[in-house]
């Protein structure tokens, strides 16, 4: 298996290496993370949910969609100086960037000078910027990158023939558009999706068609494993297989050598057996954490604790130029498992 970057993957292909005995497919994916990245190294990402809650659209695994009684009590946009302040304090423990995640289904244009502010204060700071705010115009992501945003998460969260049983309220299309808006102003993506939706190994790979053959591979491919919510459509969903979702990474490596593939929601309910499996697969970064905290937690002592044990480090935070997500990249706050900031 060469690690050609390639954007013209057919599903077929895809599904031959989802078929691969299990030790193969690790085997060949272990080769390819070490044709671009030091496999002892994982990157620690955390992301501040800066609005949340009351969303109006129906994404049938999200406890922000107002439609759904799920406990999740809505929230307004926070103030800028909250948001600069909860910046400082992840500077101060040791964040180089910072996350901003807003549940809307896009942001209206009087949203956007208020997040700019957010965005070049946090930049102010010197951390680098991460927003994740829905749907995205031309003119908006321009007016983000100018504020000084660095990154911008968009996720398709599944294959394009199983996206109308998950959401109604967007169509694929304007997830795709959104991307491109995002490229074309200059920003960086971070974008992938969700598994354990009642999906098919087809629809998996089909999802991972949808990324690796975008124009150009996002920077970093969030992987979330369901996290079912009591309230939600897919509350009482089977669960997948964990080989299955190990599968699942070990293919987005192969066909994304140097994307960040990483492990998102759901990493708190797996095992620290599974998750070993999912780096040995090709996994290189996680989310970490329910709130922003600036000392250890259980949350943190644990994934410490994981590294230790698998002797795996935190990648070193320097910025550099790559044209990917850099090592050493910390994000704070909420988990999410869409390209809103929704969480469990
Ligand atoms: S996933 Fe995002 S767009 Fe969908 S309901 Fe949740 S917050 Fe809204």
């Amino acid at each position: 298996m060469s690690a050609v970057i390639r954007h013209d993957w057919s599903r077929e292909e895809l599904l031959a290496l989802f078929d691969l005995p299990f030790p193969e497919l690790l085997f060949r994916a272990a080769g390819v993370h070490r044709e671009h990245f030091d496999p002892t190294q994982v990157q620690v990402s955390t992301l501040l949910s800066v609005k949340t809650g009351g969303c109006p659209e129906d994404c049938a695994y999200c406890p922000q969609a107002q439609r759904y009684d799920t406990g999740v009590n809505a929230q307004k946009l926070m103030d800028t100086d909250a948001v600069v302040e909860r910046a400082r304090a992840a500077k101060h423990a040791g964040a180089s960037r910072f996350c901003m995640g807003a549940a809307w289904r896009s942001p209206k244009d009087r949203d956007i000078p208020k997040v700019a502010a957010m965005i070049a204060e946090v930049k102010a700071l010197g951390l680098e910027t991460c927003a994740t705010l829905g749907m995205l115009e031309d003119h908006q992501a321009k007016a983000l990158k100018d504020a000084g945003l660095d990154y911008y998460n968009h996720n398709l969260d599944t294959a394009p023939d199983y996206y109308d049983s998950i959401i109604h309220t967007r169509q694929y299309q304007d997830r795709l558009d959104t991307l491109e808006h995002v490229r074309n102003a200059g920003l960086k993506t971070c974008c992938g999706g969700i598994v354990g939706m009642g999906e098919t190994r087809e629809h998996r790979a089909g999802l991972l068609l949808a990324l690796a053959n975008l124009p150009a591979h996002p920077d970093s491919v969030p992987i979330n494993r369901l996290v079912q919510v009591a309230g939600t459509p897919l509350h009482g969903s089977a669960e997948l297989d964990p080989f299955e979702f190990v599968r699942m990474i070990a293919v987005a490596r192969i066909a994304m050598p140097r994307s960040m593939v990483r492990l998102s929601a759901g990493r708190e309910s797996m095992s620290d057996e599974l998750q070993a499996l999912c780096f040995a697969a090709g996994a290189n970064s996680i989310f970490y954490g329910e709130k922003l905290l600036t000392t250890g937690n259980p949350d943190t002592e644990r994934d410490q604790a994981l590294f230790a044990r698998l002797g795996i480090r935190p990648m070193e935070v320097a910025v550099d130029a790559e044209d990917h997500d850099h090592p050493g990249t910390v994000h704070l706050d909420i988990a999410p498992q869409c390209g809103c900031a929704a969480s469990a």
